[in-house]
């Protein structure tokens, strides 16, 4: 199983989650939401060869840690994942707005300096305002919007530049967005959890809880869920030797 985008350094108990992580041989993208909180989280993946870390600058915290930008660059280095990034449209977020294009433009300048990453990108309510940075910085690297929700003809927009998606069970729950990840190139999908934001009657979803998605997605696509799991391990191996 794949869990492609979880915080798991925001658990009350990380290492309890990455132990069962490991014990279930699961395959896990280790998202972060500062530069400053990359090494603590990269430390819990020691011992563990199947999670990544990802060193990110949620857009919700773009304007009050600009300042980790160099932090983020003396990072890049040393990880070919880059996350949780991207743009939030939220109305609350309005004032910050030109912050978070400053950040995630730096974030993806960067990253095509130093030959490509992939990336775990958040979109929420910004997906046309995604689409036009990617857009700009194609050398930038693989991109994977992560529980994407915009309409459809952004939703073709994202594929024609190439993009993958990460799906999850919250994701996968309403009718919406089950119809948007049908229409999601199978060879370009990956599942995740969102795991602890994303949560199931108050109950943050663990990153083994990601076995739903693979459900869904085998419904979606009337599939039976050994071929779905073999699927996203193929697409998972692909990505991995891109980066
Ligand atoms: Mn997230």
């Amino acid at each position: 199983m794949i869990d492609f985008h979880c915080h798991i350094d925001l658990f009350p108990n990380p290492r309890e989650v990455v132990a069962e992580c490991v014990r279930r041989k699961l395959y896990v993208l280790s998202v972060t939401t500062t530069p400053s909180a990359w090494d603590g989280t990269a430390a819990l993946a020691d011992g563990a060869p199947r999670i990544r870390t990802a060193l990110g600058l949620h857009p919700q915290l773009a304007h009050e840690r600009k300042r980790e930008l160099d932090l983020f660059d003396r990072v890049l280095p040393q990880t070919r994942y880059v996350g949780e990034v991207g743009l939030d449209g939220s109305p609350e977020l309005k004032p910050h707005c030109s912050a978070q294009v400053d950040v995630f433009d730096h974030i993806l300048a960067a990253c095509a300096s130093v030959g490509g990453r992939v990336l775990s990108i958040h979109s929420r309510r910004a997906a046309t305002a995604v689409l036009d940075r990617l857009e700009r910085f194609p050398g930038a690297g693989t991109f994977v919007l992560h529980w994407f929700s915009g309409n459809h003809r952004e939703l073709g927009r994202a594929i024609e530049l190439g993009c993958w998606f990460s799906v999850g069970p919250a994701m996968l729950a309403g009718e919406r967005g089950r119809i948007l990840a049908s229409k999601m190139p199978r060879d370009q999908i990956l599942t995740e959890t969102d795991g602890p934001f994303a949560r199931v009657n108050d109950l943050a979803f663990r990153p083994w809880e990601v076995e739903s998605a693979i459900e869904s997605l085998g419904n979606i696509w009337s599939v039976a869920s050994n071929e779905t799991s073999a699927v996203l391990k193929a697409n998972l191996g692909r990505l991995a030797s891109d980066a």
